[in-house]
C-alpha cells in the first residue's frame, strides 16, 4: 500500500436499497477512469448508517455491477490489500483518528440532546439569524467541550452520557475544493456546519469514514455524484486536520441525471411512474414486497445500457455513439465530462438496444430468441431459427419483440387485420389465391427463387397485377399487412403450410 503513484478509485455505495442508474453511472466512470489509467477500481460498502441498512442491498449492488460488466479489483467479496471493504468491519479503525482530531483541537465532544438542538433551531429561527445550524457562530452557546469545564466533560464521558464528536470548522476562512470537472469551488467557512464525525455508539459518520478510508486505501481520485459537492469542503478540512493534505485525492463531482423533461433530478421514484426502469436490475423491496422494474428484466442488453449511461454526462468529442466497453475505456476522460446535468431520454435508451440487437451476431440473437421460443413450446431447427431471426430482427429493439414480429412463423393467424383486409381483399381475391395455390403445388424446390418465378408467371398468365395479389397473399399468411418479403415468408412456412393458410383465409375473411 506504499505505492501512491498508480490510480486507485473507489465506488462507495450505501446498502440502503437498490442502486439507481445514476449510481451505476458513477461506478462506470470510476471503472473507466481506473482501467484507462491501468489502475485499480475498488468497491467499498458504506454501511455505517445501520438504521438505513436494507437486507439484500449489498448483493443487489454487486449483482447489478456484474451484469453491467463493471468488475472491481478489490472489494468485500474479493478482499485485497486495503481491506476490510465494508465500513462496519472497519469500526475499530476510526476512533484513533477521532481522538487525534479532538486532541489537536479540531473536533470537540457535544452533549446536546435532540431537544437541545431543536430549541437552538427554534430560537435562531425566531431571531432570524440566517441558517440555523450548529456551527462556528452558534457552538459557544451549546453544551460541548468548548463551553463546559474539562472536569465536567471528563465526568460525563466516564458516566457514559451519549455524545457526538463534531468538527470545529474554522472561522472566516475560504475553503477551496479543486474539482476536476468544476474547477476551484470556494466556500466561506462560516457557512459550514460543525458536522458530526463520530457517535458514542462507536460508529463514525459518513464524513469521517470516507476520508479515513480513502486515505488508508490510497485513493487517488474521488469520483462521485454532485450531491456530495456541498460536503467536499468539510472533507478538505478533514484531510488538512488529519495531516493528510499532501496526499488528498483529486475530486470530480459528476453532473446529475435529469428527468426526461429536463426538470429536476431523476429520482428513484420516477421510473415506474414515468414508464421506464431507473434500476439496472429489478428490485423487490423486502419490507413492502413491491417490485421496481430493472433494465435487465425489461430486456436490455447490458452493453446497450452501459453505452447509453456512458454518454449521459460524458461526450467523446466525435459523432460516434456506439462504444464497446473496451472503446469506452480507451476514449474516456474526465475532461470531457460536463458540468451541466444530463437529461435521460428513455427513447434513446431503446435506440441503443435496437442498435445492439442489429449489430450482434445473428447466432447470439437467435440463441437468446430460442430461449423464448422454448418457453412457448417451439423448437425450430437451427437453420430455420437463424433464417427467421435474420428476417425479422431489423423490426425489433428487444428479444421479446422478435416474437411479436415472428409469431406467424410458428402459429397460423388467429384473425386478420380488418382495416388492411377492407383495403386489399376483394370479392375476386379468394378465387385468385386458390388458383395460385394450385400453381404452388407444382413449384419445386419450394425456395425463394422458384417461388418468385411461380408468382411472376402466375401474374403474367392470369393477368393479375402485383397489387391485387401480393398484399392479399401476405394477409392470408401473416394475418396482417406487415412482415418481411412474402417470398421469404413462404419459403420458411413451406408449401403445405402456405396452402393451408391460403385455404383458411379464403374461408374466414369476409369483407
Ligand atoms: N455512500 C455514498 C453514496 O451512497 C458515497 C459518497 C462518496 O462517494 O463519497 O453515494
Amino acid at each position: 500500500m506504499k505505492d501512491h503513484t498508480s490510480v486507485r478509485v473507489r465506488f462507495a455505495p450505501s446498502p440502503t436499497g437498490p442502486l439507481h442508474m445514476g449510481g451505476v453511472r458513477t461506478a462506470l466512470y470510476n471503472y473507466l477512469f481506473a482501467k484507462k489509467a491501468g489502475g485499480h477500481f475498488i468497491l467499498l460498502i458504506e454501511d455505517t448508517d445501520q438504521k438505513r441498512f436494507v437486507a439484500g442491498a449489498e448483493n443487489y449492488i454487486m449483482e447489478s455491477l456484474k451484469w453491467c460488466g463493471i468488475t472491481w479489483d478489490e472489494g468485500p467479496d474479493k478482499g485485497g490489500p486495503a481491506g476490510p471493504y465494508r465500513q462496519s468491519e472497519r469500526k475499530d479503525i476510526y476512533s484513533q483518528y477521532v481522538r487525534q482530531l479532538v486532541d489537536k483541537g479540531h473536533a470537540y465532544y457535544a452533549f446536546d440532546t435532540p431537544g437541545d438542538l431543536d430549541d437552538m433551531r427554534k430560537r435562531l429561527e425566531k431571531e432570524k439569524k440566517g441558517n440555523p445550524q450548529y456551527d462556528s457562530q452558534t457552538r459557544m452557546e451549546m453544551k460541548n467541550s468548548l463551553t463546559m469545564p474539562a472536569a465536567e466533560v471528563k465526568q460525563m464521558l466516564n458516566d457514559g452520557v451519549p455524545y457526538a464528536v463534531r468538527l470545529k470548522t474554522p472561522e472566516n476562512e475560504e475553503v477551496v475544493v479543486d474539482d476536476l470537472i468544476r474547477g476551484k469551488v470556494r466556500v466561506h467557512s462560516n457557512l459550514l456546519d460543525d458536522k458530526v464525525l463520530f457517535k458514542s455508539d462507536g460508529m463514525p459518520t459518513y464524513h469521517l469514514a470516507n476520508v479515513v478510508d480513502d486515505h488508508l486505501m490510497n485513493i487517488t481520485h474521488v469520483i462521485r455524484g454532485e450531491e456530495w459537492l456541498p460536503s467536499a469542503p468539510l472533507h478538505v478540512l478533514l484531510y488538512r486536520y488529519l495531516g493528510w493534505e499532501q496526499r488528498m485525492p483529486a475530486f470530480a463531482h459528476l453532473p446529475l441525471l435529469l428527468k426526461p423533461d429536463g426538470h429536476g433530478k431523476l429520482s428513484k421514484r420516477d421510473g415506474d411512474r414515468l414508464g421506464f426502469p431507473v434500476f439496472p436490475v429489478a428490485w423487490k423491496d423486502p419490507s413492502s414486497g413491491e417490485t421496481a422494474s430493472g433494465y435487465r428484466e425489461a430486456g436490455y442488453f447490458p452493453e446497450a445500457f452501459v453505452n447509453m449511461l456512458a454518454l449521459l454526462g460524458w461526450n467523446p468529442g466525435t459523432e460516434q455513439e456506439l462504444f464497446s466497453m473496451t472503446e469506452l475505456v480507451k476514449g474516456f476522460s474526465i475532461d470531457r465530462v460536463s458540468k451541466a446535468g444530463a437529461r435521460f431520454d428513455p427513447e434513446k435508451a431503446k435506440w441503443f438496444n435496437h442498435q445492439y440487437l442489429q449489430n450482434k451476431s445473428i447466432e447470439e440473437i437467435a440463441a437468446q430468441f430460442s430461449i423464448l421460443l422454448k418457453e412457448k413450446g417451439y423448437h425450430p431447427p437451427e437453420d430455420k431459427l437463424l433464417t427467421i431471426t435474420s428476417l425479422v430482427r431489423e423490426r425489433a429493439s428487444f428479444i421479446s419483440e422478435l416474437w411479436d414480429q415472428a409469431s406467424y412463423f410458428f402459429e397460423p393467424p388467429e384473425g386478420y387485420d380488418e382495416k388492411f383486409a377492407r383495403k386489399k381483399w376483394k370479392n375476386t381475391t379468394p378465387a385468385i389465391l386458390l388458383q395460385l395455390s394450385e400453381k404452388l403445388a407444382t413449384t419445386e424446390p419450394f425456395l425463394r427463387d422458384a417461388i418468385d418465378d411461380a408468382l411472376q408467371s402466375f401474374m403474367d398468365d392470369t393477368n393479375t397485377g402485383a397489387g391485387a395479389l401480393m398484399p392479399a397473399l401476405r394477409l392470408a399468411l401473416v394475418g396482417a399487412g406487415r412482415g418481411p418479403d412474402v417470398k421469404a415468408i413462404m419459403e420458411v412456412l413451406g408449401k403445405e403450410e402456405v396452402t393451408r393458410r391460403i385455404k383458411a383465409a379464403t374461408e374466414k375473411i369476409v369483407v
